[in-house]
């Protein structure tokens, strides 16, 4: 699903934030992505969500060699893959329902297959009949379900996820985290970076390290991935 092959970006200006990084995620696969702040987390997420390219190196997604693809086919290779931040990015003057449907109108889907999806997505997440509010009316946690909502309503293969426990208690993280669980468990392929370490551990799914842009443990040869 995901592969890098010798990658390396450096930033106009000169900063390199990744250093010949290797590391294959699987179809259907769940892997965490840890290390300090400024270990180039973001970055890496960045390139596999096609927002940035690589300065060296192959990324590939699903086969494609992101090098090889025009700039013409990046929104169509963009919509195989929810996006979901840490500060979830809702459109505050939208309701939940126009929220979630965004990725719908885009892709022109008619009023009421959207509202289908939506309503599926929102029943996924758990927050099913929320549709009609506005996300200042739900609570962090609420906010970030809406967040995802937005992220599978297209029901994309892959999911990445940038701190999304980074605003929420330990109990509503573990909350986040077992939804993430679940679309895995049918299959999505889930790429999550965090720095909490206790949560990761918690998840026993395999953690791949960054330290100064270097990826210096791919969750494999450690023995600290034990799967279940
Ligand atoms: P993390 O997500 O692990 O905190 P990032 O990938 O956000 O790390 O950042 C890695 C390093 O690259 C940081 O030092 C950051 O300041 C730098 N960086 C990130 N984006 C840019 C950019 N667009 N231009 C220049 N430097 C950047
Ligand atoms: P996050 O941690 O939420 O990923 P960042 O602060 O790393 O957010 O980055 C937010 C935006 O700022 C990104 O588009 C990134 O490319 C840019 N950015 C981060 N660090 C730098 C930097 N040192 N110079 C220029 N742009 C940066």
């Amino acid at each position: 699903m995901i592969r890098f092959e010798q990658v390396s970006k450096t930033y106009p200006g000169g900063f390199q934030a990744l250093n010949r990084v290797n590391f294959h995620v699987a179809a259907g696969e769940l892997a965490f992505l840890t290390g300090h702040s400024g270990a180039g987390k973001s970055t890496l997420l960045r390139l596999v969500a096609l927002m940035e390219r690589p300065t060296l190196g192959r990324v590939l997604i699903n086969g494609h060699d992101l090098n090889k693809i025009s700039r013409r086919q990046v929104p169509y290779l963009r919509r195989d893959i929810g996006m979901i931040f840490q500060d979830h990015r809702l459109l505050m003057d939208k309701t939940v329902f126009d929220n979630v449907a965004l990725p719908l109108y885009i892709e022109g889907y008619t009023q009421s297959e959207a509202r289908k999806r939506v309503q599926a997505a929102l029943d996924k997440v758990g927050l099913g009949g929320q549709e009609r509010k506005y996300p200042i009316m739900l609570s962090g946690g609420e906010q970030q379900r809406v967040g995802i909502a937005r992220a599978i309503v297209n029901k994309p293969p892959l999911l990445l996820a940038d701190e999304p426990t980074g605003n929420l208690d330990p109990s509503l993280s573990l909350e986040i985290m077992n939804l993430f669980e679940s679309f895995h468990q049918v299959g999505v392929s889930v790429l999550i970076a965090t720095h909490d370490l206790a949560l990761v551990a918690r998840m026993r799914h395999r953690n791949l390290v960054l330290r100064n842009g270097a990826m210096i443990d791919d969750g494999l040869a450690s023995g600290a991935y034990e799967p279940l």
